[in-house]
């Protein structure tokens, strides 16, 4: 591999920053730089980052948190965790004197996401918190001052920050590819099961908005690069099966941002409803499929030299597989708490969903928190 004078620089400059941070990072010196995980609830979404860590250069498991000792112990043997680092949800503080541990990720429901952030930055550990950050705004700010309290960095899992194809759609976006951004359009949603935790206020926080319509608003917020001002919204129940008696089964909002764009999203418990956005710009649109956890497809096409001149098109697809995105997101916390940066996603990222999703219920005469 040939390497630039100025390339080579660039990684000189970076091995001391790393050598500058142990102290900050806290990460243990020496041949495995590796930071650690203890990852804190092992349902679903702890499967995928349990896999893409294996994946992972810079980071491995080093911990669990879980209810169900022999699931604990059988995924601690997979993953080379000693059965010393498990520990139970009511004992977990414990692991402050465990050096291994440097980080935890939180894959709780969703309003166990303050109380397992706080305990886990009382203790010292990094927190990587699943979205939606918390249930209410008030416990965003309470998470995210604990973790300043205690000198402990603070991400929220929005993985799709991290993922090729969103990068390219926010920079042609950026570097105005499609023109002055007018309208954008999008839509997240799925048939629920009963009996699931996601459905409840107590655990859930709210509906399919919390769940999964926060992607339209994350998107929308990406996308834009703006913080939406005005919003309107609906919400509505039609299946009264026990499902939908604590939150709402249908949503939608529009939202208007400071520029003037407009958005318009829809969500649901009740319908398959493949995640999606469109952005409509003066000079084109833009489609991308999916905020799942592959194959993201970026359609698009527009007129570079404006209205009624030929249109450039793409057609483009991420081909890498689950677990990457979870292998990219904890390349990127790692790395900040290696070298002492700011995550691109900071709890303050999370705050602002809150804060917009408060104001969505809001105008549909739904409360939150
Ligand atoms: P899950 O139900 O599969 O897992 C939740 C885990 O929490 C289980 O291991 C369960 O045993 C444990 N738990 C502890 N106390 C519990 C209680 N009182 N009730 C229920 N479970 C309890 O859920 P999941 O789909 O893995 O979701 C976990 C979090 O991850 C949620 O905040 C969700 O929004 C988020 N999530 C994020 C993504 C993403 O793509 N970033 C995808 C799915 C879920």
């Amino acid at each position: 591999m040939s390497i630039t004078r100025r390339e080579f620089s660039r990684l000189g400059a970076l091995a001391l920053a790393a050598q500058a941070f142990p102290s900050v990072s806290g990460v243990a010196q020496g041949a495995d730089r590796r930071v650690g995980y203890c990852v804190i609830g092992l349902g679903r979404i702890a499967n995928h980052f349990l896999r893409g860590v294996a994946e992972s250069s810079t980071s491995k498991i080093t911990g669990l948190v879980s209810g169900h000792r022999g699931k604990a112990e059988r995924i601690a043997q997979q993953y080379g965790v000693p059965k010393s680092s498990i520990y139970s949800y009511e004992e977990m503080d414990r692991f402050r004197d465990n050096k291994s541990i440097d980080a935890v990720y939180v894959a709780l429901p969703n309003s166990m996401h303050a109380e397992y952030t706080i305990r886990s930055a009382k203790a010292g550990k990094h927190v990587l918190c699943e979205k939606p950050m918390s249930v209410a705004v008030s416990e965003a700010e309470a998470m995210i001052a604990a973790c300043k309290a205690n000198n402990v960095k603070l991400m929220i899992a929005y993985r799709l920050h991290y993922e090729p194809i969103t990068l390219k759609t926010i920079k042609m976006i950026r570097d105005g590819a499609i023109g002055t951004v007018q309208a954008f359009d999008s839509s997240n949603g799925f048939n629920i099961a009963p009996g699931e935790w996601r459905s409840t206020k107590a655990l859930g926080g709210g509906g399919p908005l919390m769940d999964v319509g926060i992607y339209s608003l994350n998107a929308a917020r990406y996308l834009t690069g703006e913080e939406p001002e005005r919003f309107t919204a609906v919400a509505s129940t039609i299946d009264h099966d026990g499902r939908f008696n604590d939150v709402e089964e249908n949503l939608s909002w529009t939202m208007r941002f400071p520029s003037g764009a407009v958005a318009s999203c829809s969500t649901t418990y009740g319908a398959p409803m493949p995640g999606y956005y469109k952005v409509f710009g003066s000079k084109g649109w833009l489609e991308v499929a999916s905020f799942g956890y592959q194959g993201q497809h970026l359609r698009a096409s527009y007129s570079p030299g404006g209205r009624g001149t030929p249109a450039t098109t793409v057609d483009e697809t991420n081909p890498e597989q689950d677990p990457m995105h979870f292998v990219r997101q904890a390349d990127h916390f790692s790395r900040c708490i290696l070298e002492n940066q700011t995550p691109d996603t900071p709890g303050e990222e999370g705050l602002r969903d809150m804060q917009h999703i408060q104001s969505i219920y809001r105008a549909a005469g739904i409360s939150m928190g």
